[in-house]
C-alpha cells in the first residue's frame, strides 16, 4: 500500500484525503487545525504532529494549502517536506497558487531528485467529496503517468496541460473566463429587469443564442431557470466570491508579470473585491447578480 503524506486538510484537502483512504492508500496528514486532523483520523487516516513528520520517508506528498507562501514554506522552509520525503518521491501541489511559485517549487524538487506536479483543481468542495474533481496538471509526462492512480482516486478528469506551472496557468485562465462571464451574465439580467424582460425569457433566448455560456446555462445567477444553481439557495455554498477574488488577483498579477494585454480582468477583480468588502465574500460568486439587481456595485 503506497504511503501518502497529505498537508492541508481544509474544505478541499479533507475530503480529498478521505477519498485516498477509501481507495486503499495509507494516508498520514497534517493541518494546523486540530479539528481537520481529527476528521482524517475518523475516516481511517493517521495524524502527524508536523508536515515534516507526515512526509517522513513517503513516496508521495500532496499539498492543498491556501496560497503560494504556504506551499513554499511547507515544502522548502526549515524542516520542510522536500527534505523529509523518500529519495525520488513524487510531490503534488493541488493548491491554487501563482505560476512563479509553482515553477520554483518544481525546480527545488528537481534539485533534490524528486518529481513535482502542480495540479490545481476545479469542482469545489462537492467535487472533492464526490471524487469528481478535474485536475489541471503541469509537469513532465513520466511524473504525470506516475500520479494517475493517486489523482484518479480523487478526481474524474485528469489533464496534462504542459510543463511545470502549466496547471496553474490553465486554472488562472479558466477562472478569468468564469469570473468575467459571470459578471456579464449578471449585468444582462440586471438590464433585462430594468427593461421589463422576465429573467426566464432572457434565459430561454440567450441559452439558445450567442450569449450562451456555462455561467448562464449551468450556473444561472438568478433564481428559477436552473434549479440547482446557488441562486436558488440564497447563494450559499458553491464557489465563494472571496476565492474568485483570489483567483482573479492571481490572474491579473500573472498578466502584469507576463506583459499580457487585458481589458476585463482588472475591472472584474475589482468588482469581486467590492462584493467582498460588502461582506459577501463567503457567498457564491454568482451573488454578483443579486447585488447588481439591487443597484450598482461600483460605488
Ligand atoms: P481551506 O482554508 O478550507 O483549507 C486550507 C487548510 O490549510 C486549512 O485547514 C489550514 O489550517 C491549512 N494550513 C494552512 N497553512 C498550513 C500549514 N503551514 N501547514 C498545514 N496546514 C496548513 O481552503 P480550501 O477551500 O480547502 O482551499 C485549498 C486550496 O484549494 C486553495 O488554494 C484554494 O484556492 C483551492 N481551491 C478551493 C476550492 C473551493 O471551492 N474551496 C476550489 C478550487 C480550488
Amino acid at each position: 500500500m503506497e504511503r501518502i503524506a497529505f498537508i492541508g486538510l481544509g474544505n478541499m484537502g479533507g475530503p480529498m484525503a478521505a477519498n485516498l483512504v477509501r481507495a486503499g492508500f495509507d494516508v498520514t496528514g497534517f493541518d494546523l487545525a486540530p479539528a481537520a486532523l481529527a476528521d482524517l483520523v475518523r475516516v481511517g487516516g493517521t495524524a502527524a504532529a508536523s508536515a515534516a513528520e507526515a512526509a517522513s520517508g513517503v513516496e508521495v506528498a500532496i499539498t492543498m494549502l491556501p496560497a503560494g507562501q504556504h506551499v513554499r514554506s511547507v515544502l522548502t522552509g526549515p524542516d520542510g517536506v522536500l527534505a523529509r520525503v523518500a529519495p525520488g518521491a513524487l510531490l503534488i501541489d493541488c493548491s491554487t497558487i501563482d505560476v512563479e511559485t509553482a515553477r520554483a517549487m518544481a525546480a527545488a524538487a528537481a534539485e533534490q531528485g524528486c518529481d513535482m506536479l502542480d495540479a490545481p483543481v476545479s469542482g469545489g468542495s462537492a467535487g472533492a467529496a464526490g471524487g469528481t474533481l478535474t485536475f489541471m496538471v503541469g509537469g513532465t509526462a513520466p511524473a504525470f503517468a506516475r500520479a494517475q492512480g493517486v489523482l484518479g482516486a480523487m478526481g474524474k478528469t485528469v489533464v496534462l496541460a504542459g510543463p511545470a506551472g502549466a496547471g496553474q496557468a490553465a486554472k488562472l485562465c479558466n477562472n478569468l473566463i468564469l469570473g468575467i462571464t459571470m459578471l456579464g451574465v449578471s449585468e444582462a439580467f440586471a438590464l433585462a429587469d430594468k427593461l421589463g424582460l422576465p429573467a426566464q425569457a432572457l434565459f430561454d433566448i440567450s441559452s439558445k443564442s450567442s450569449g450562451q455560456c456555462w455561467s448562464l446555462t449551468s450556473y444561472c445567477p438568478v433564481p428559477g431557470p436552473v434549479p440547482a444553481s446557488p441562486a436558488n439557495r440564497d447563494y450559499q455554498a458553491g464557489f465563494a466570491a472571496a476565492l474568485m477574488l483570489k483567483d482573479l488577483t492571481l490572474a491579473v498579477e500573472a498578466a502584469a508579470a507576463a506583459g499580457a494585454a487585458g481589458v476585463l480582468g482588472r475591472p472584474a477583480q475589482q468588482a469581486y473585491a467590492r462584493l467582498c468588502a460588502m461582506g459577501l465574500g463567503g457567498k457564491d460568486f454568482s451573488v454578483a447578480a443579486q447585488t447588481l439587481l439591487a443597484g450598482p456595485i461600483d460605488g
